[in-house]
């Protein structure tokens, strides 16, 4: 990215198709039925062939998740996609006209693509529309290794993950299979962090699932439950034995970012529980990891970046 260079969040996301002005239309979907990188990359493709121009590039992420550069842009407000879904869009539009006549010209484009006509016929979201949100300029982060004093690497499917990581001088490392949905590479994850800690000499693994937020916005209960359990097993637990089969002695810290309840579909403020644990400490206290036993260890910290220093015995 140039200094001049604002980046801004191209979600294909899942419109209404009825027969009404634009504005009227209804936000169905904000992942396009988890459409898979392959298909995406296809529909922002055709999108690009029409819209893409000296000031506005696009770039092909990962499932729905994709990348408009605005050339000598602005940071414009614009309403993340899953906190307005099962509403009208007119008022959530970009107020910039560049953006919001992109938006509605990929709609033209993308309703009636092949893609979208075999989606529908197999009963998927179709992905019709893109949607422009979080506007921001090339960040600006200290090392991590500066910092911490320690060789980090980022696991994660989510190039929002991958771009911190990067900005802070960590390494990202590749996972296939890794999709960002319910169906990710657990295990493929679980072993590039081991991978990294025990034979690449790094002091710090950090990995992101995205599913049980993805179900949280699903609003789906069930997928939620398992999305967890696949993350308590596939993850924690496959992480935990090897190190302790390869006779390391390790800290995890297991945390969500915040949370995605299924009430309301998006994210909310309050806090979150974290669960420390360290390999060398004595075990003879069953602990739970839920909000409850959170609240109730009395223990809150106001500044959760600071948890980090706890992490490493800083603090
Ligand atoms: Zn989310």
């Amino acid at each position: 990215m140039k200094d001049t260079d604002i980046a801004i969040r191209c979600n294909i996301v899942t419109i209404s198709d009825d027969d009404v002005p634009f504005e009227e239309k209804t936000i169905i979907d904000h992942s396009s039925d988890e459409i898979s990188t392959e298909d995406a990359a296809v529909l922002l493709k055709a999108v690009a062939d029409e819209l893409q121009n000296e000031t506005y590039q696009f770039y092909v992420g990962t499932s729905y998740r994709h990348c408009l550069i605005w050339d000598r842009g602005q940071v414009v407000e614009l309403t993340p996609p899953h906190d307005v879904l099962t509403q009208k869009i007119g008022q959530y539009l970009p107020d910039d006209p560049g953006l919001r006549e992109m938006m509605i010209r990929s709609y033209g484009i993308l309703k009636d693509h092949p893609i979208n006509v075999s989606r529908r016929q197999q009963g998927k979201n179709p992905a019709n529309c893109c949607w422009f949100w979080g506007a921001g300029t090339k960040p600006m982060l200290s090392s991590f290794e500066e910092k911490n004093h320690k060789r980090g690497v980022m696991i994660s499917a989510v190039d929002l993950l991958k771009g911190i990581a990067i900005g802070a001088g960590m390494e990202v490392v590749k996972v296939e299979g890794a999709t960002g949905g319910l169906h990710t590479n657990y295990e493929g994850k679980a072993d590039a962090a081991v991978k990294a800690l025990l034979s690449d000499g790094f002091d710090f693994a950090y990995i992101h699932v995205e599913a049980p937020d993805e179900m949280g916005h699903q609003g789906s209960a069930e997928r939620k439950v398992q999305s967890i359990e696949f993350l308590d097993q596939r993850v924690i637990g496959r992480v935990k034995e090897q190190m302790e089969h390869a006779g390391a002695d390790f800290r995890m810290l297991i945390m969500p970012d915040h949370p995605t309840p299924i009430c309301c579909r998006t994210h909310t403020s309050d806090p979150i529980p974290y669960m420390l644990y360290d390999s060398t400490a004595p075990k003879n206290e069953r602990h739970l990891y839920n909000e409850e036993a959170g609240k109730e260890s009395g223990i809150f910290i106001p500044e959760g970046y600071k948890l980090i220093d706890r992490l490493f015995g800083a603090e």
